[in-house]
C-alpha cells in the first residue's frame, strides 16, 4: 500500500523559490572581481536566476545539456546555480586552478555547450577555447561595457547583456528528482580526472542534511563565509543549504588572501565560515602579528584536509570560534562526517576533548560507513583498528559520469559501497578519524605510519607553517618517513631542533628519518599539499643512513 501524501519532486529550483518568499530580504554580498562590494537580495537572486534560465532557452540550451562556469564565490556564480540547474541543464563547476590543457579536457567530456567565466579567467578561456569545439557560446560575468573588444573569442558574449535581453515571467520546468543537476571533476591526482554527476534530489537531500544543528547548523541568524569555493563541490553545498535555511551569504570573490577574509568577516559580522585548512592558516598568519580580534564570527567548518591540532586551539583558545572538523570528498557531494561533541564529552577535560575534536567526526544521517580489512571484512569500532573506509548514501556516487566499461574507475562500488581512498579509525561512539590517503599512509617494517600524525606534530612547532610527510622507499624497512617543512617567515629551526621536538609525542619508529626545508609545498587546485609533486622535487632525495 502507497502512503497518501503528495508526492512532489524535489528540486533545486525549490530552494531559491523558497528563499524567494521566505526570506526575500535575506542579503547575498559578493567581494566582485571589479573590485566593489556587490549586494542584493533572495528576491533579486531568484529573479535574476530565472533570467538565465530563460538566456539559455534563447540560446537553445537543451534540457540535460551541460553550462560551465568558471568562477570565484560570488552572486553570478550562485544565479548559475539556480538558473541552470533549476531549468534542467546541467551546471559544470570548472576548477581554474587545473592546468589549461586540463580544462579543455574536461570541457570536452562534459561537451559543456555554454561556458561562463569572471574576467579574472580571460587568460584560461582565450588559451583553450579553439580547442574546445562542444562550446557554442563562451559568457564573461561582466556588464556589457567591461566587455573587451580583441580578446579573440569568436561571439564573446556578456552576462549581463544576456539578462538585459530577456524579460516577461518564466515558470521552472517541473521534472523527476533523480534528473542531474550540476557536476564536478575530481582533482585527478592520477590521468585524468572523474566527474561525479550530482542531481536534484541528492542535492536536495545534502542541502537539509548539511543544515542540521549537529551538521553545520546553519540557520537564518546566521552571516555565512563559504571561503571553499563554489567551483569545487559545490562550496560543500553552502550555496544550497543558505537558500533553505534563508541565511545571509557573503561571498569573497577573488579575494583568498587573509587581510580580505579577515576584513569581509568583520565588515559583513559574519558567524559562520568554511574552508580547508590552509586559507585559515594564511587568516591566522595575517591575525596574529597584527593583534587582531573577531567581533562575530562564533563557528567554522574546517575540512578538505586534516585540520591541524594548533589550528584548533588557535580557533577556539585564542579567538573563541568553534571548529567543526568535517570530512567529505567530490564523490560524497561532499559531506560525510562532521565533528560536533556529545554530551558525554562535555565533562571531559579540555586535553580529551581536544582528542574527540581532531577526530573527522560522526555520520551525518544519510551517510553510513564502515572499515574493512584487504579481503573486504569488517573491522570493529574500537578507535584504534584501521582500515579502508567504505561509505554509501543517497549523495554517494554510484558510477562516474560517462565512463567506459565495466572498470572500477567507472563503476567504483564494492558490494553496494564506495571505497574512499581514505584509511581510517572508528570509535565506539562512531567516530571516525582518517589516518591517511591510502596512497599517502608509509609501510615502514610491517607497521603503518600516518603521515597526518607526523605533520601535525610537526606544525605544532612554533617555527613551522608547512609540513608535508611522506614514505621514501628504503630496503630493508620497505619505507621510511621524512618531513618536508616550510618555516615560517623570520623563524630559524634546525633539522636536529625539530627532530628532537618529535620525542615523547610520536614512537620512535615513527619519528621522520630526515627533515628537508622548502621554500614552499605544492599546492592542488582545491588547495592541499601535492606529495605526488613533492616526490617529483624530492626526487634525487636519498635517506641519510642510505647515503
Ligand atoms: P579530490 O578532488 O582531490 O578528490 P576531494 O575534495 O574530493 O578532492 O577530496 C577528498 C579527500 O580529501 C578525502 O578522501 C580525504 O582524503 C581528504 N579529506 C577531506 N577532508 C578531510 C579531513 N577533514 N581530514 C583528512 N582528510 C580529508
Amino acid at each position: 500500500m502507497l502512503g497518501l501524501m503528495q508526492s512532489q519532486q524535489l528540486s533545486i529550483s525549490s530552494l531559491i523559490d523558497f528563499a524567494e518568499r521566505h526570506h526575500g530580504e535575506g542579503q547575498i554580498v559578493s567581494r566582485r572581481v571589479e573590485g566593489d562590494i556587490h549586494r542584493y537580495t533572495y528576491k533579486e537572486c531568484a529573479a535574476r536566476s530565472r533570467q538565465l534560465a530563460k538566456a539559455l532557452d534563447t540560446l537553445k540550451v537543451a534540457f540535460g545539456e551541460r553550462v560551465a562556469s568558471i568562477a570565484w564565490n560570488g552572486y553570478r556564480h550562485m544565479e548559475m546555480y539556480f538558473g541552470v540547474s533549476g531549468s534542467g541543464r546541467v551546471l559544470h563547476t570548472i576548477n581554474p586552478r587545473m592546468h589549461p590543457e586540463q580544462i579543455a579536457w574536461v570541457i570536452g567530456h562534459a561537451q559543456d555547450q555554454v561556458v561562463c567565466f569572471d574576467m579574472s579567467f580571460l587568460p584560461i578561456a582565450k588559451a583553450i577555447h579553439a580547442k574546445c569545439p562542444s562550446v557554442r557560446q563562451w559568457v564573461a560575468l561582466c556588464d556589457a561595457d567591461k566587455l573587451p573588444a580583441d580578446t579573440g573569442i569568436p561571439g564573446l558574449a556578456s552576462y549581463e547583456a544576456l539578462l538585459a535581453a530577456e524579460s516577461g515571467g518564466y515558470a521552472w520546468p517541473e521534472f523527476d528528482e533523480n534528473t542531474a543537476s550540476s557536476m564536478c571533476y575530481t582533482s585527478g591526482t592520477t590521468g585524468n580526472p572523474k566527474a561525479a554527476l550530482y542531481s536534484h534530489r541528492s542535492t536536495v537531500l545534502h542541502a537539509y542534511a548539511a543544515a542540521l544543528p549537529d551538521v553545520m547548523s546553519l540557520s537564518a541568524r546566521d552571516s555565512i563565509l563559504p571561503v571553499v569555493p563554489m567551483f569545487h563541490v559545490n562550496a560543500w553545498g553552502i550555496p544550497y543549504s543558505a537558500a533553505l535555511t534563508g541565511a545571509k551569504l557573503v561571498f569573497p570573490g577573488p579575494g583568498m588572501d587573509g587581510k580580505s577574509i579577515y576584513d569581509l568577516i568583520e565588515l559583513e559580522q559574519v558567524t559562520y565560515a568554511a574552508g580547508v585548512p590552509t586559507i585559515w592558516q594564511m587568516l591566522l598568519s595575517h591575525m596574529e602579528p597584527n593583534g587582531l580580534r573577531f567581533s562575530s564570527l562564533k563557528r567554522t567548518v574546517i575540512g578538505g584536509s586534516a585540520c591541524p591540532p594548533a589550528m584548533i586551539t588557535a580557533f577556539n583558545d585564542k579567538y573563541g570560534v568553534e571548529v567543526l572538523h568535517a570530512w567529505g570528498m567530490t564523490e560524497m557531494s561532499p559531506l560525510g562526517t562532521l565533528c560536533t561533541l556529545k554530551n558525554k564529552h562535555l565533562t571531559m577535560s579540555e586535553a580529551d576533548k581536544m582528542k574527540v575534536r581532531l577526530k573527522q567526526g560522526r555520520c551525518i544521517y544519510g551517510v553510513d560507513m564502515k572499515i574493512v580489512d584487504g579481503n573486504n571484512n569488517e573491522l570493529p569500532w574500537d578507535g584504534k583498528t584501521y582500515g579502508d573506509l567504505l561509505v554509501k548514501g543517497p549523495w554517494v556516487v554510484r558510477e562516474y559520469f560517462k565512463g567506459v566499461g565495466d572498470t572500477e574507475a567507472v563503476k567504483p562500488l564494492i558490494d553496494g559501497w564506495f571505497p574512499t581512498g581514505d584509511v581510517a579509525t572508528i570509535d565506539a561512539d562512531g567516530y571516525m578519524q582518517i589516518t591517511d590517503r591510502s596512497k599517502d599512509v608509509i609501510k615502514s617494517g610491517g607497521e603503518w605510519i600516518s603521515s597526518i600524525d607526523i605533520e601535525n606534530i610537526a606544525v605544532a612547532h612554533p617555527a613551522v607553517a608547512m609540513a608535508a610527510c611522506i614514505g621514501m622507499r628504503h630496503p630493508k624497512w620497505d619505507e621510511r618517513p621524512i618531513v618536508a617543512v616550510v618555516k615560517k617567515p623570520g623563524q630559524e629551526l634546525t633539522r636536529e631542533e625539530l627532530l628532537a621536538f618529535y620525542a615523547g609525542k610520536a614512537a620512535k619508529w615513527q619519528v621522520p628519518d630526515d627533515v628537508v626545508f622548502l621554500d614552499a609545498i605544492p599546492l592542488g587546485a582545491t588547495g592541499k599539499m601535492q606529495k605526488t609533486k613533492l616526490r617529483d622535487i624530492l626526487k634525487d632525495y636519498v635517506l641519510p643512513d642510505l647515503r
